[in-house]
């Protein structure tokens, strides 16, 4: 079983019409909602991988009741602490020409109580699970440091944690040895402030945020594929190149690949594999947060892992 934890999940709403344009009406049929945040598309993902996972965080309102159930019909168990206040709707309104405006609503304020709440129920459950995947952005309310009471607590129960979030929330956080960390290029360029122009320069930015805590690394580069650094040794995963529909949530399926692959016991030249894979079938497919298995087991035998 794995655990997710998405703490400032989202309803996504997409419309598209023919042409953004002020003051008009505009009428379509080509519009959809969806269970977003980055921890319920690791949760997507890992089902489709045939996992049992049950997810955490906080949900309320009535998108937070239509998250429960999008996620009750993937067969996800919900484990998510039921807060006052709505939970966020991002709006995106996308034209013909991909020219689009985005809207991000606040959210609920999570008070300590709520928290407390998330920490106790996470905590009963945890013997269950094989994993935890945290992943994402902070609610309004929440104290930066709440990544690192949930690992001191998986660590009583010696379960590995991954954390997938960045900026300060991630530096913050390293203190409490996460076990894996998946910051793509750019984030770990903005944490570090190096430029990751060589292999010598994103294994020099590895090797800094291993120091400041993390057990492992993974340094993901889009259609370059992947770094990981940490207990097992120093490997790079090359990918043979692929067509493309829709990238986001790439890094989320490469944290369900790892998560899912590492739980199964498989070797870390497996588990990378994995991870690579089901970035890249996301990366093939329309919606985020989706992989096609028949395509995963495909790619993981045209994906190369060398150790450096
Ligand atoms: P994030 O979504 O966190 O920015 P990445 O874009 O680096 O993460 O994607 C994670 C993984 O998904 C990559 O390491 C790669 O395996 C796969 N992937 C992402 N984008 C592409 C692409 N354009 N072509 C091929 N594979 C991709």
């Amino acid at each position: 079983m794995i655990g997710t934890i998405t703490l400032n999940p989202a309803v996504d709403r997409r419309y598209n019409i023919d042409i953004l344009e002020k003051n008009t009406v505009k009428r379509t049929e080509d519009y959809m909602a969806s269970a977003g945040g980055k921890g319920l598309n690791v949760s997507r993902v890992a089902r489709i991988l045939g996992e049992d996972v049950t997810a955490f965080g906080f949900l309320g309102g009535n998108t937070g009741d239509f998250i429960r159930n999008e996620i009750s019909k993937l067969g996800i168990n919900d484990s998510f602490t039921s807060v006052n206040g709505t939970t966020r709707t991002c709006l995106n309104i996308i034209d013909d020409n991909n020219d689009n405006i985005e809207i991000l609503e606040k959210g609920p304020v999570i008070s300590k109580k709520d928290k407390h709440k998330f920490l106790e129920e996470f905590e009963l459950q945890l013997e269950r699970l094989d994993i935890i995947a945290m992943s994402g952005s902070l609610p309004k309310g929440v104290d930066i440091n709440i990544y690192s009471d949930i690992i001191e607590i998986a660590k009583k129960y010696n379960k590995k944690v991954i954390l997938d979030t960045s900026g300060n929330v991630l530096l913050e956080n390293l203190k409490s040895n996460p076990f894996l960390v998946k910051p793509n290029k750019e984030e770990l360029e903005n944490i570090t402030g190096i430029k990751l122009d060589s292999e010598e320069a994103i294994k020099m930015s590895a090797h800094k945020i291993l120091r400041r805590g993390a057990k492992n690394i993974l340094v993901s580069l889009g259609d370059n594929g992947m770094y990981f650094f940490g207990e097992e040794g120093n490997f790079k995963v090359d990918i043979p190149k692929i067509k493309i529909k829709n990238t986001v949530g790439s890094g989320d399926s490469s944290v369900a690949g790892f998560a899912y692959s590492f739980s199964k016991g498989l070797d870390i030249q497996e588990v990378l594999k994995y991870a690579n894979a089901c970035g890249m079938s996301n990366a093939m497919e329309k919606g985020t947060g989706s992989i096609d298995i028949e395509k995963v087991n495909e790619l993981r035998k045209k994906i190369i892992v060398r150790k450096i």
